[in-house]
């Protein structure tokens, strides 16, 4: 299966999800919630994503364009501060990051009421140079999750071209060098059992030449076994080697999810957008 440009896919998801028109700024979200995450968040989910991940947690929203509700940044705010009691807000997925001048508008707004806001990205944006966090008043913090260690394992994870790996990276460089804090105004979140030990060694041997902070804060992200992610890795031919079941037990998947097809066109089900590329 060939791999994609998420750059491409990015330009092509964000003509669907987002809308300018009348100065209006309008994202597409598919639900707002309250978490447990960071001590207890507000969150909203938008709609539609540039990766197309084989573990993805929310993948009938992400890979699609449709569904949900056409929100401004001002009625978003508010149905976050609706969501739940608490003054963390969070940005999640779907990539917060496409239709940019929608999040930043809402990122602002909420910083402006009080919120610490939290924007959780794959980062792919941020380390092309056409999205800047840095510049919203008050100040958001950064969660860069990185799908894989190394470019390979991150094309066979995500679908993405391996060269989008070094986005994420970049991303990362670019926090850095703005000035902002590792493990406080930005971290790195490592997606755990995609590829052997060793490529995450040498991972973290990259994320401490950038900050020795960086590589010592890094939050580990496990896979969890939610029905439909167990049926979309399946599709994908996709297996981790370590994954959290729903109740919280860390596991050795393989043998679950052991005898599955070879990289079944998943990609080409849920997402009409990436079907045009
Ligand atoms: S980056 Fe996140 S939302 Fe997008 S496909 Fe990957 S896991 Fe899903």
């Amino acid at each position: 299966m060939a791999c994609f440009d998420p750059l491409r896919l990015s330009e092509k998801v964000e003509a669907e999800v987002y809308n300018e028109a009348d100065g209006r700024h309008l994202r597409r979200y598919w639900r707002f919630r309250s978490s447990r995450h960071y001590g207890g968040n507000n969150a909203g989910d938008v709609v539609g994503c540039n990766l197309r991940c084989a573990f993805c947690w929310a993948w009938k929203y992400a890979f699609s364009t449709r569904g949900g509700e056409m929100l401004s940044p001002r009625d978003a705010a508010k149905r976050i501060a609706r969501a739940g009691p608490f003054k963390t807000a969070r940005l999640t997925g779907g990539e917060p990051t496409i239709g940019w001048e929608h999040t930043r508008r809402l990122a602002a707004l909420l910083v402006a009421r009080g919120y610490t806001f939290i924007l959780e990205t794959n980062g792919i944006l941020i380390g092309a140079g056409l999205v800047d966090p840095v510049r919203i008043p008050g100040g958001v913090r950064v969660r860069v999750s990185i799908k894989a260690p190394t470019p390979a394992y991150f094309e066979r994870a995500t679908g993405a071209c391996a060269r989008g790996f070094e986005f994420q990276i970049k991303a990362l460089e670019a926090l850095h060098d703005a000035g902002l804090r590792p493990g406080i105004d930005y971290w790195a979140s490592v997606v755990m059992g995609v590829a052997p030990r060793q490529a995450y060694e040498s991972l973290l041997e990259r994320l401490a030449r950038i900050d020795p902070m960086l590589a010592s804060t890094v939050e580990e992200e496990y896979i969890v076994l939610y029905p439909h992610v167990v049926e979309l890795m399946r599709r994908r031919g996709f297996t981790p080697r370590i994954a959290l079941t729903p109740e919280g037990e860390l596991i050795d998947p393989r043998k679950l999810l052991g005898g599955v097809g070879k990289g079944e066109e998943a990609y080409h089900e849920d997402h009409h957008v990436h079907d045009k590329l």
